[in-house]
């Protein structure tokens, strides 16, 4: 499973406060909806209304630009389909 394409050079590192999920984004922007928490919630919303404030609970923890962006994708990758890779 792979975040961003191939060859990205910038992209954002995400982490979301509440199931904790960690992913990549080609935005940049401070927060965003969770992918995970996103696809579970039921929108009532009307697509012409912005996301309600609270479902971007995924938080920007920092940029990641130049090769490191493929180091931290298989990191990424590799945490998800082993399940035992140690962040701390
Ligand atoms: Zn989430």
């Amino acid at each position: 499973m792979f975040f961003v394409p191939d060859g990205t050079t910038k992209c954002g590192y995400y982490e979301c406060t509440e199931c904790g999920d960690r992913f990549l984004s080609l935005y940049t922007v401070p927060k965003m909806v969770c992918p995970s928490c996103g696809e579970c919630m039921d929108f009532e919303i009307g697509p012409d209304e912005e996301l309600p404030e609270e479902l971007e609970t995924a938080k920007l923890l920092q940029i990641v630009e130049g090769e490191e962006v493929e180091k931290m994708d298989t990191l990424l990758s590799l945490a998800i389909s082993g399940g035992d890779y140690e962040w701390l």
